[in-house]
């Protein structure tokens, strides 16, 4: 009887869990915010209504984060130099302080008056001269943000700029409200920072390719995942030249100059979308040799990183979800 009982259990469940397949459809929504593009592709058998919350999620966070919006609390920040801000927005500070200590201060989300004299914000171009980057430098540091609980300050001529960690935040959200909507299959990229929840439909791993930074139309190499940020840093992503000179977006805090630390690109795999952004960027800057010293210490990401000269470096987490034509060097712990 109790056997009897178990096969007519088993039986249902395989009939219920054939019906959610059936029902389950693909449904996708391109949205343009935080200065990109944004993907999201979510399986489902009524996806239209959770698009939409993700859509309002999207643009809550923008509202909330963005510095070049005047209702934003970044922008208030900036504004009145001391403020009480929400408990997410602490949130989201003291986990980009938290990187910027970890990573020696390579991630600084403090770098802002460096981003807007090299134009990079608003896309306004121009070389700054070595004297107004030093002068812009004294109010770099992200040891001048003060936070306590939610009371926040800086001094006078320091700026904040999330830009750096804000799309990773908001991977980790729509990922959190996909799971709340019980979601259990979806693939998101915020401008190239990928968020996968679950597998493909069919139960397989998917796959996320990693641009070639010489070819963008080209891919160095393919990861099989689930349930992982996969975030990509690299100076070919934003930039502008001058008198043959190439400037990129991924500034050193030390120098106030584009990044040039050997790498041309690196990409983060880890479950926070977050902590991959911030890594990404502070990684980038700090170069190979000091990334490998970091993450041998850690142990909640994964890196791929590709030096200037086109060679590959993978950390040994994802040896067996890493595929490539081209050769790579393992990382071992
Ligand atoms: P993107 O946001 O273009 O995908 P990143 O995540 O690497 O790329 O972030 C780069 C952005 O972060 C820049 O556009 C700039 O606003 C900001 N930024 C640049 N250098 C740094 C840095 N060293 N630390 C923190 N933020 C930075
Ligand atoms: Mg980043």
């Amino acid at each position: 009887m109790r056997r009897l009982f178990f096969v007519l259990s088993v039986l249902t469940c395989l009939l219920l869990c054939g019906c959610a397949d059936n029902n389950t459809e693909e449904y996708s929504k391109t949205i343009f915010a935080m200065d990109t593009v944004m993907d999201l592709k979510i399986y489902s058998s009524n996806g239209d209504d959770v698009l939409t919350q993700a859509e309002n999620e999207i643009k809550r966070i923008e509202n909330l984060l963005d510095r070049g919006n005047e209702n934003s609390e970044i922008y208030k920040i900036n504004q009145n130099k001391s403020d009480v801000v929400s408990e997410e927005t602490a949130t989201v500070i003291t986990n980009a302080l938290s990187v910027s200590k970890e990573t020696g201060g390579a991630f600084d989300i403090t770098i802002a008056p460096i981003i807007d004299l090299w134009g990079f914000y608003g896309n306004n171009f121009r070389v700054p001269s070595d004297t107004e980057l030093q002068a812009a430098l004294e109010n770099v540091g992200y040891e001048k943000v003060q936070l306590d609980g939610s009371n926040i300050s800086i001094p006078d001529n320091t700026l904040i700029d999330l830009g750096g960690i804000g799309k990773g935040y908001t991977s980790d959200m729509l990922a959190k409200l996909l799971r709340e909507n019980d979601i259990t299959s979806a693939i998101i990229s915020l401008g190239g920072n990928v968020q996968t929840i679950g597998k493909k439909p069919d139960g397989s791993l998917w796959t996320v390719g990693v641009a070639d930074p010489r070819d963008t139309s080209k891919h160095i190499g393919k990861l099989k995942i689930s349930d992982k940020a996969v975030v990509t840093s690299g100076g070919y992503q934003r930039y502008f030249e001058r008198d043959g000179v190439t400037y990129h977006h991924i500034i050193n805090p030390d120098t106030g100059k584009s990044a040039e630390s050997g790498l041309a690109s690196v990409t983060i795999i880890s479950e926070s979308g977050t902590r991959a952004d911030g890594l990404s960027t502070a990684l980038f800057v700090m170069g190979l040799e000091k990334s490998i010293e970091l993450w041998r210490r850690s142990n909640d990401f994964d890196a791929i990183f590709v030096d200037d000269n086109g060679k590959m470096f993978i950390t040994e987490g994802i040896k067996d979800n890493f595929e490539s034509a081209n050769n790579y060097e393992i990382i071992k712990k």
